[in-house]
């Protein structure tokens, strides 16, 4: 019988079937960071239990750690104790931590991939939401709250129901000036924030077959926008091109045994699927979002929607959107003033995202009413962007250029937006006071139309400035 992936990594990793319709799933990679992990560990202390398999455990420091110095301590005590407490942690359970020293350090979704600890077939776990960034490479990744972060210290298992699978294809060759983000964005657009909710996405389809890796992380990285437990590119050449000669990826003749076990982890031809969604790609447009959940999202072309055109249950959370955010409806979103433009995140902070958005930072300067950062989104791809130039592209034009880490994409270090400013971001939720201020506002798009927004001040259409249109 054809299968999915969904159903072959399932089966390949089940324990146990338990009593309450869950399935007892070991868990081939558990990341850790230094924000969801802390209590985790304490509790095996009290339970005086071991990490099981350390070796299957690798931790790093990204969300709090501050993006304008190294100096430690930390300015932030709070965050030093986070710090001070996975250095602790990972050297008693000893575990691997990626931590500025090692040269390695970045956000856990950014350095799993370019490591070549991501790999096809393999479930993945980590105490953060945007863990289905690895199912890029057709590896199934859930984001894990804390007490299951112990579970999978303690036991590298996870009791979870197995999901659902809508199979999204998107057809058709990007237009110049759109990109990954935009095809994510018009999806959760399409089909909600909740419509992914007791679902896997498979995404397939010529697009997804163009796309390159870094790309397909983009997409996979949102599922979870989309209400989407997971969400996954079935593994095929791309993805072996990419993961060949990583450093923790298997090596010679074991990474060739490793291709021809990833290959026939892929979805059969003829796999059944719960649901299927058909798009177009060709037709599409930069997309940004002007409410307070990344599926309140329009074309760049297009008017801030009325409440009218909503349907009845979407009605409430519209207008507690307008509420926060403060638009007339029926304003184009293009003009639209920006205060901070922010390009990074595990969604856009990789080297693809950040060539692109120098491209566009190349041709002319940051409006002196405008705070804009790049971010890297590790210490791997700050030295590919040194070695390129990048920094100083961003420099010349106004930008600031930072250390590696999450930086204001949740704002649990000291890159906050304040007030009411508006921030043009790359990163991937617009959720109310997301950014560091209890009223800041924040309108997600792809980095290369943050780079535009920082130039003109406002929110404007990329492909107008790279003279495309
Ligand atoms: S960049 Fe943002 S979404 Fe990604 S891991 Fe960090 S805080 Fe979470």
């Amino acid at each position: 019988m054809a299968k999915s992936l969904l159903d072959k990594v399932w089966e390949a990793h089940t324990v146990l079937q338990l009593p309450s319709g869950q399935t007892q799933l070991f868990v081939g990679l558990h990341l850790v960071h230094e924000v969801t992990s802390p209590q985790a560990f304490q509790m095996l202390r009290e339970l005086d239990l071991p990490v099981l398999f350390p070796d299957r455990t690798v931790a790093t420091v990204d969300h709090i750690i501050p993006t304008h110095t190294a100096a430690r301590p930390f300015e932030d005590e709070q965050a030093e104790t986070m710090m001070s407490e996975i250095e602790r942690n990972t050297r008693e359970f000893g575990i691997t931590l990626y931590d500025r020293a090692s040269g390695h350090q970045g956000i856990v979704h950014v350095i799993g991939p370019e490591m070549g600890l991501t790999q096809p077939g393999l479930t993945i776990a980590c105490g953060d939401s945007h863990t289905s960034t690895h199912g890029a490479f057709g590896a199934i990744a859930f984001g894990i709250g804390t007490s299951q972060v112990r579970d999978v210290l303690a036991s590298q298992c996870l009791a979870i129901e197995k999901p659902r699978i809508r199979r999204i294809e998107v057809d058709g060759a990007l237009p110049p000036g759109v990109y990954a983000k935009d095809v994510i964005l018009h999806i959760i657009r399409t089909l909600g924030v909740k419509g992914g909710v007791g679902y896997a996405y498979e995404y397939g389809g010529s697009t997804f077959d163009g796309m390159t890796m870094e790309e397909r992380m983009t997409v996979c990285n949102m599922s979870i926008e989309g209400g989407a437990r997971c969400g996954y590119v079935n593994p095929d050449q791309t993805t072996f091109d990419y993961l060949r000669g990583r450093p923790l990826a298997p090596q010679g003749a074991d990474f060739e045994r490793a291709v021809a076990w990833w290959k026939g982890m892929a979805s059969d031809p003829g796999a059944a699927y719960d649901a299927v969604t058909r798009l177009d790609a060709t037709r599409l447009t930069p997309v940004v979002t002007w409410g307070i959940n990344p599926g309140q999202a329009i074309g760049i072309g297009e008017r801030i929607p009325a409440v009218g055109e909503f349907a009845d249950d979407e009605r409430d959370v519209v207008e507690d959107a307008y509420a926060y955010m403060d638009w007339t409806p029926g304003t184009p979103i293009a003009g639209t003033r920006i205060d901070v433009a922010f390009i990074g995140s595990c969604t856009n902070g990789r080297i693809s995202d950040l060539r692109e958005a120098a491209r566009v930072a190349q041709l002319g300067r940051v409006r002196p009413s405008v705070k804009a950062i790049v971010v890297p989104g590790s210490q791997e791809v700050a030295r590919q962007a040194e070695a390129e130039g990048l920094p100083d592209v961003f420099r010349a034009a106004g930008f600031e250029w930072r250390l590696p880490g999450c930086s204001m994409c949740l704002a649990m270090n000291p890159d906050k937006l304040s007030g009411r400013q508006i921030c043009a971001s790359s990163s991937n939720r617009n959720f109310k006071g997301r950014q560091g201020s209890p009223s800041g506002r924040t309108l997600l798009m792809s980095p290369a139309m943050v780079a535009a927004a920082a130039i003109e001040g406002a929110v404007t259409d990329v492909r107008a400035l790279l003279g495309r249109t």
